[in-house]
């Protein structure tokens, strides 16, 4: 089956350490597993650079795109940008994005669309907060999310979907495997239902570790896992990218 993790940077990692990163990344990866990091997009060009000179199998990912081809939207990048600078990947309405951006579910709609229409692949992001999960809503907001994010014109053979709780990123609280799985497998039924005959990926994100990425990998609607704090380092990365 094909695995896949993801290393979401967020605003860290320097320039300098964006090409220390590729030179120190160990070269024994699996073959099955799609890897790739998602560096700020200052660094999407520098990076792109160091994968050649390293000549590493780890794709590149923008964190955040604007649904808009090109325009007067100051500090936005477009879908064609994140292209010619070698991504093949993007994030599509991350936690951070929500809740500290204030980032709706339209929103994030129309950039999935936009993604899916020029061909850069979306990572849709759902995840219920503490409070939602508290009051039994995990599902409920899982579900208006891939109901109002998918809701357009979506090419599934691009899109893959993380299930983030909110409550377990940056927290080093990781959902236990079992409470993981039960999110992730009433997704793959959500999609299953919505694009039936499509395998469309599944990622796990929250406080993944090299310590505890084998027994949610293990799960059966889990195919790898989005990484935020431990896929700066290239030795974590490469375990997680190991692990099953
Ligand atoms: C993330 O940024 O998507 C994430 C899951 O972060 P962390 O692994 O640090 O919890």
């Amino acid at each position: 089956m094909k695995r896949y993790l993801f290393g979401n940077w967020k605003m860290n990692m320097s320039g300098a350490d964006t090409d220390h990163f590729f030179d120190n990344l160990p070269s024994a990866s699996r073959s099955d597993v799609t890897m790739a990091v998602f560096p700020p997009s200052i660094y999407l060009e520098r990076a792109f650079r160091a994968v050649e000179r390293s000549g590493s199998p780890v794709a590149l990912g923008v964190q955040n795109v604007h649904s808009a081809h090109h325009g007067s939207y100051t500090g936005e990048i477009s879908i064609s940008m994140a292209l010619d600078c070698g991504a093949t990947y993007a994030l599509v309405g991350h936690s951070e994005r929500r809740h500290i951006f204030g980032e709706s579910d339209e929103a994030t709609a129309q950039k999935l669309e936009a993604c899916s229409c020029e061909g850069l692949r979306p990572v849709l992001c759902v995840g219920e907060t503490l409070k939602e999960r508290e009051a039994g809503k995990t599902w409920v907001v899982v579900e208006r999310q891939l109901n109002t994010g998918l809701a357009g014109s979506v090419n599934p053979d691009l899109l893959l979907v993380a299930y983030e709780p909110v409550w377990a990123i940056g927290t080093g609280c990781t959902a236990s495997p079992g409470d993981a799985q039960e999110v992730c497998g009433a997704i793959r039924r959500w999609l299953r239902g919505r694009f039936p005959g499509k395998g469309i990926p599944i990622l796990y994100g929250g406080s993944v570790k090299p310590d505890n990425a084998s027994g949610l990998f293990a799960m059966a609607d889990i195919d790898g896992g989005l990484v935020g704090g431990a896929s700066m380092n290239p030795s974590s990365f490469a375990a997680m990218a190991q692990a099953r």
